[in-house]
């Protein structure tokens, strides 16, 4: 019988960073995922915003989590040869007087200093874009390619015999002497890092999801090569986002009652109407994707062990944000499993106790 310190249950971006991390630190691991393209990692932009929403918000934590995300993406470059992180800027299209008002007054405040520019010059690429009333540009943004990190960390680790191709059974999980055995292996613990997919495990279904499944296209356009060249991505009606070449990632949609993970012919519609309305030159639809983001009720991600089994643990719940959040938090997480101490409240696992404590015990 084998043993290992760790079984990590998937690897979307949640689990490449806990890997990466474990590994760094020279732990044991074992990564098992059922390689599924419809997950969140697979269809996401990767995109890191410091302020956003309707309310332009600044993104929670940022300064923490900014710092880490460049440090692991950058060092995951190094391991593995592939360029996943782009420093860009944003080009944010602000669609009425109100709209204006709300961005200026929120973004003469001091906190907003190093992520906004105002008024920002016209780039070259509105020619094929339809104007707004006027526009804003984010600084200290980035676009994450988590497509191929996920992809090329998983062929590292199958590499390295670390990793095994199917979905977990959570039936054969053993329990022994405060370990668990899965297949011909002995781990101290099981970190589930399964995106939406964990409302189906027996002992963290308990924890409250509210998962939203998005849809996007990707489009090509040698007309928008200014755009491409800008260094920027767009955020008008939908988000347009450069990715290699003339291709072009456009989302996304919110269904938050999901029945499954599969592209829609109505969320295709009306990503082409929204897109017609933005663009005034030709592309061409080359692909639709469609996934579940992972979120929590209180928005925040969730971390730690089970409430009565320590040797199950869980690193989840990072919604529509997962490429900032993640790698600060990989670190962190790590650090509690590793060396003990406290994690914050704000993500503990904990402040779902009451949720666990009213479920029937599996
Ligand atoms: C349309 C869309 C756009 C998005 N855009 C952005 C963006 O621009 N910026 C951003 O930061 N975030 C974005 N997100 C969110 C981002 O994708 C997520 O926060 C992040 O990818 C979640 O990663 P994860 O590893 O937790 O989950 P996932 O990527 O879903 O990975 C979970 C993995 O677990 C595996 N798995 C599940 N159950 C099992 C099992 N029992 N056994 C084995 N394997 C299992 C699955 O196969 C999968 O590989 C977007 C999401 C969507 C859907």
């Amino acid at each position: 019988m084998n043993t290992a310190d760790y079984l990590i249950v998937g690897q979307g971006l949640a689990g490449t960073l806990l890997a990466f991390n474990l590994l760094k630190k020279g732990k044991q691991i074992h990564v098992i995922d059922g390689v599924n393209k419809n997950t969140a990692s697979n269809v996401a932009a990767g995109i890191i915003n410091p302020v956003t929403g309707r309310r332009v918000v600044k993104s929670w934590m940022y300064e923490k989590l900014y710092p880490a995300a460049k440090q692991t993406y950058t060092e995951l470059q190094d391991l593995l040869g592939g360029e996943y992180f782009h420093s860009k800027k944003i080009y944010r299209i602000l669609f009425s007087a109100g709209e204006e008002n709300k961005w200026l007054s929120k973004t003469a405040l001091a906190e907003f200093a190093q992520y906004v520019v105002d008024p920002p010059l016209v780039p070259a690429f509105m020619d094929q874009v339809n104007a707004g009333f006027s526009a804003g540009e984010i600084h200290n943004a980035a676009q994450v390619d988590l497509p191929s990190l996920t992809k090329d960390f998983r062929h590292y680790l199958k590499t390295k015999n670390l990793f095994t191709e199917a979905f977990l059974d959570y039936e054969k999980l053993e329990f022994q002497d405060g370990k668990v055995k899965y297949g011909n292996c002995i781990y101290n613990k099981v970190i589930f890092c399964e995106g939406h997919a964990t409302r189906f495990n027996p002992w963290f279904s308990y924890l409250p999801f509210e998962v939203a499944k998005g849809e996007v296209l990707l489009i090509q356009s040698k007309e928008l090569k200014a755009l491409a060249d800008s260094g920027q991505l767009l955020k008008h009606k939908l988000f347009i986002v450069p990715l290699q070449g003339d291709l072009f990632w456009v989302g996304s949609t919110y269904d938050w009652d999901p029945k499954d993970e599969l592209p829609s012919q109505e969320k295709r519609t009306q990503l082409e109407e929204g897109l017609a309305k933005i663009l005034n030159c030709d592309y061409q639809i080359v692909d639709q994707k469609a996934a579940i983001r992972p979120a929590i009720k209180d928005r925040r991600p969730v971390f730690g062990l089970h409430p009565e089994k320590s040797e199950l643990a869980v690193f989840n719940g990072f919604g529509t944000k997962g490429a900032s959040i993640g790698p600060y938090w990989a670190i962190e997480f790590l650090e509690y499993l590793e060396s003990g101490g406290d994690l914050p409240e704000e993500v503990n696992i904990s402040r779902y106790n009451d949720l666990f404590s009213s479920k029937e015990p599996v």
